[in-house]
């Protein structure tokens, strides 16, 4: 890979860092930095109110982060867009526009593949290729944002990838999205999911974020987690419990659990009553999802009115519980589908 720095990871202070041993004033990055992370230049050449000898010199000694779009696909249900990236070493990744009443939701991946092997994702079946830079997951937003011409308001890191395993780049990228300097997106409008890292649950916790924290849970009993997702071998329910009531109590934000609807595994009215004591002290919302099948997997949806009566049934118990609206269903539906399509046959 290229061994240039890569200079749109930088946050504003250690760019200015970086201009000054080079000589240049403190003005000079601050502009820089506008060019990069507000007006969302495609490069150096198009920052013409720096000189041509600065522009030059960050030609031949930075690397200038910018996706290429290698397919969209466009839902003509709910308009939602679907975009596959590419990036500088030939890998892609996906991410995903939603157009919401309340404004324009991105979902972004953040590593290449995933190495956390739940078994009804799509994106982990080949495993975890690398993981993305902070440059990376911003331009996903950037890109975005430059070819619908619309702001993005919420920012979902719910893509491919596991977040809490490229934790240093997530926490780089997190302050460099929501700073005032850059695109300054409300940090209340940016949610992290993780599958359930727990020592990085509570290391996120200490962050003093006022990001929400998503937790797919997907199962109320160990056991069943763990014929779900392998992570559940590692942490119990108990042990990321205790980690959501830590984040909580640190920041005040209430955790979201996700829950995704498997027909005939996790989606009875004991689980639901599991789910229950689950998320009632701790004030959770949940978000339920229908299962989206995937070809590799046998995992069916739940059955019609099964869905709503588990949601009323939270409901009913004081759990506030919302459906995932099912978004670009006409589109390379699951998460890691369209990626997919586009890997080399091995
Ligand atoms: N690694 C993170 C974020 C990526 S996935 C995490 O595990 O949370 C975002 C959400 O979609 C997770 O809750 C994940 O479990 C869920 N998901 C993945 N594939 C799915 C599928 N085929 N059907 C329904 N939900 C799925």
């Amino acid at each position: 890979m290229n061994e240039k720095k890569d200079i749109k990871s930088m946050p504003l202070s250690v760019l200015m860092e970086e201009l000054a041993a080079a000589g240049e004033k403190p003005f000079h990055a601050k502009q820089m930095y506008q060019w990069m992370h507000v007006k969302l230049a495609g490069g150096f050449e198009e920052m013409t109110d720096l000189s041509r000898n600065l522009r030059e010199k960050c030609e031949r000694e930075y690397e200038y982060t910018k996706l290429t779009v290698v397919e969209v696909q466009e839902s003509k249900i709910d308009g939602t867009k679907k975009f596959l990236f590419g990036l500088a070493d030939g890998n892609v990744v996906e991410s995903v526009w939603m157009k919401y009443r309340h404004g324009n939701s991105v979902c972004i991946s953040s590593q290449v593949g995933c190495r956390m092997g739940c078994r009804f994702c799509a994106s982990t079946l080949d495993g975890l290729e690398r993981n993305l830079r902070p440059s990376e997951m911003l331009d996903q937003i950037y890109s975005i944002q430059r070819i619908t011409g619309e702001r993005v308001s919420n920012v979902v890191v719910m893509g491919t990838g596991e977040p809490m395993d490229n934790y240093e780049n997530l926490m780089v990228f997190l302050r460099m999205l929501t700073d005032e300097n850059g695109l300054n997106i409300s940090q209340r409008n940016v949610t992290v999911s993780t599958c359930g890292l727990v020592p990085r649950m509570k290391q996120l916790a200490e962050e003093k974020l006022q990001i929400t924290l998503a937790l797919s849970l997907h199962a109320v009993s160990d056991e069943k987690r763990r014929q779900l997702m392998p992570i559940a071998e590692r942490y119990s329910i108990r042990e990321l419990m205790e980690a959501c009531a830590y984040y909580f109590e640190k920041t005040g934000r209430r955790i979201t659990f996700e829950y995704s609807l498997v027909g005939g595994v996790n989606d009875t009215d004991k689980d639901a009553e599991g789910l229950i004591a689950l998320a009632k002290p701790l004030h959770c919302h949940v978000n339920l999802i229908p299962v989206n099948p995937i070809k590799e997997r046998d995992y069916v949806q739940s059955k019609n009115g099964r869905v709503q009566a588990f949601r009323e049934k939270l409901e009913r118990a004081g759990v506030a519980a919302t459906v995932r609206r099912e978004m670009g269903r006409d589109i390379d539906g699951a998460c890691g589908q369209l990626r997919r399509r586009h890997l080399p046959r091995k």
